[in-house]
C-alpha cells in the first residue's frame, strides 16, 4: 500500500514510538488521526500537517470513546486505511514479594489498556474498513499493526502482567489476519526491545546505561523513527501478514 494520500488511525499517537509513526506517516504525505487519552504530542500545531492531522481524546479500553472517534476520522478524511495500535503502559510488579502478593486489579488494568485496548481498537476499525471499497487489485482494504514487546517472550522479573497483555498480543495476531482476510485487511505485529522513548525518562543514569550495553549489536537503545520506519515497510509491504516481526538489535532479556 501506497502510504501517500491514505488515511491512518495511531493509537498512543501523542508520544514515544506513536509519535515518530505520525510524523513519518504525515511526511510521506498521509492523514493521521490521533487517539490518546494525553495531549503531549507536538505534531499537531505544525503549520505543514494542519490539515492533515487531528487529535481525539480517546481511552483504548472504552468503546463509545473509540467508535465516536473512528466516526469523525471518517467524516473529517473520508475512511480509513492504516491502523497503528501504540497505546499501552508497563507496569512492575512481582506476584509475591516483601510488599504483598500482586494485586488482581492492578493485572486486569494492564491487560483492559494493553490487550482489551488493542483488541477494541482492531475489530472496530476493521468493521469501518470493512465498509469501504478496496483500493488496489488484490481487494486491498487496508492494514493493521499491533504492538506487543520482547517481554512477551522474555518477560522479566517482575513483568508477569505486561508480559500476558502482550504475549495476547502476539496470540491474537494470526487469527486476526485469518479472519480478516476475507475482507482484504491484513494484521501484523511489531516486537520491539529497548526503544528511546519517555518511557525511560525516570531511569537512573546508570540503569540507563546498562540497558543501553544489553542489545548485541548496535549498543544503543533503537530510536523511534527506526521502529517507525518497520511499520512503513509493513505498510508498504503488501505480502507482509500474520507476521510478529522482532526489532531488537538480538537482544535477548535476562531475568533481571
Ligand atoms: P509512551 O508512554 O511514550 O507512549 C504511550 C502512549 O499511549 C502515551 O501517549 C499514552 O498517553 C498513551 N496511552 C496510554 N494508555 C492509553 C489509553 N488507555 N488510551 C489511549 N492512549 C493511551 O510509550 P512508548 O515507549 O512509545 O510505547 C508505545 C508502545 O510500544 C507501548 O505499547 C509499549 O508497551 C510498546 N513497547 C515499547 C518499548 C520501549 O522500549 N519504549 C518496548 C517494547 C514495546
Amino acid at each position: 500500500m501506497d502510504i501517500k494520500n491514505k488515511v491512518a488511525v495511531v493509537t498512543g499517537g501523542a508520544s514515544g514510538i506513536g509519535e515518530a509513526t505520525v510524523h513519518r506517516y504525515l511526511s510521506l504525505g498521509a492523514s493521521v488521526a490521533i487517539f490518546d487519552m494525553s495531549k503531549a504530542s507536538g505534531i499537531e500545531p505544525q503549520p505543514e500537517y494542519k490539515d492533515r492531522v487531528r487529535y481525539y481524546s480517546v481511552d483504548v479500553s472504552n468503546e463509545d470513546d473509540v467508535r465516536s472517534a473512528i466516526e469523525e476520522t471518517v467524516s473529517r478524511f473520508g475512511g480509513v486505511h492504516i491502523c497503528n495500535n501504540f497505546a499501552g503502559i508497563v507496569y512492575g510488579s512481582k506476584l509475591v514479594s516483601k510488599t504483598g502478593v500482586h494485586k488482581l486489579k492492578d493485572f486486569g488494568n494492564v491487560l483492559k489498556i494493553n490487550l482489551i485496548g488493542t483488541f477494541n481498537v482492531m475489530r472496530l476499525i476493521a468493521e469501518q474498513m470493512a465498509r469501504q471499497e478496496p483500493i488496489s487489485g488484490d481487494g486491498d482494504r487496508g492494514v493493521i499493526i499491533n504492538t506487543s514487546s520482547i517481554a512477551a517472550f522474555e518477560g522479566q522479573i517482575g513483568q508477569v502482567a505486561y508480559a500476558a497483555s502482550k504475549g495476547g498480543v502476539v496470540g491474537m495476531t494470526l487469527p486476526a489476519a485469518r479472519d480478516l482476510s476475507e475482507v482484504g485487511i491484513r494484521v501484523n505485529t511489531i516486537v520491539p526491545g529497548l526503544v528511546q522513548t519517555p518511557l525511560f525518562d525516570s531511569l537512573p543514569a546508570p540503569a540507563y546505561e546498562a540497558l543501553s550495553k544489553s542489545p548485541l549489536f548496535p549498543k544503543r537503545l533503537a530510536l523511534a523513527d527506526e521502529v517507525a520506519r518497520l511499520c512503513q515497510f509493513i505498510v508498504e509491504s503488501d505480502y507482509t501478514n500474520g507476521e510478529c516481526i522482532r526489532i531488537d538489535a538480538g537482544l535477548r532479556m535476562q531475568p533481571k
